[in-house]
């Protein structure tokens, strides 16, 4: 399990555009976090103290909290060892698992204009909620490449 640190919110909701399943955790005291964490498990905070102490059990990465978002990410995902990925896979409000659907079964569900628009459509198997590659994807494709760009440098 790949859990984000409270204080780093915003990476944690990019991690999951970019393909990652991630555990945002609130309101847990360190000792809880280091508690939690089983080997083979991966912290992701700006807390150094916690950091070296979540290392004698699991993999930490640190990131220094004001840091640029993209360079971040990239930071993380060369840490990781790993690509991101544009495949629509996690829910970003809930986490569940992201299942393509046939258009047809989403017309009574979604705008009339967004259905005549888009062709690929997605559905959280948790929490119902439908995703469509809309006008913000241009966004997140220009942003995904940025991110793979700067992993090159780590
Ligand atoms: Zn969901």
């Amino acid at each position: 399990m790949i859990y984000v640190d409270e204080m780093l919110g915003t990476i944690a909701k990019w991690m999951v555009i970019l393909g990652k399943n991630v555990r945002y955790i609130r309101g847990f005291k360190d000792d809880e976090i280091v508690n939690l964490l089983k080997p083979g498990d991966i912290l992701i905070t700006a807390d150094s103290e916690l950091c070296n102490r979540a290392r004698k059990v699991a993999f930490c990465v640190f990131i220094k909290e004001r840091k640029r978002l993209d360079y971040s990410l990239a930071y993380i995902f060369a840490s990781l060892g790993e690509k991101p990925s544009l495949a629509p896979k996690f829910c970003p409000a809930c986490g569940g698992t992201l299942k393509k659907v046939k258009k047809s079964e989403i017309k009574e569900k979604v705008p009339k204009r967004v259905y005549t628009h888009h062709r690929d459509f997605y559905i959280c198997v948790k929490c119902r909620k439908i995703y469509w590659k809309g006008s913000h994807w241009k966004r997140i494709r220009s942003f995904y490449k940025r991110v793979l760009r700067l992993m090159k440098r780590f």
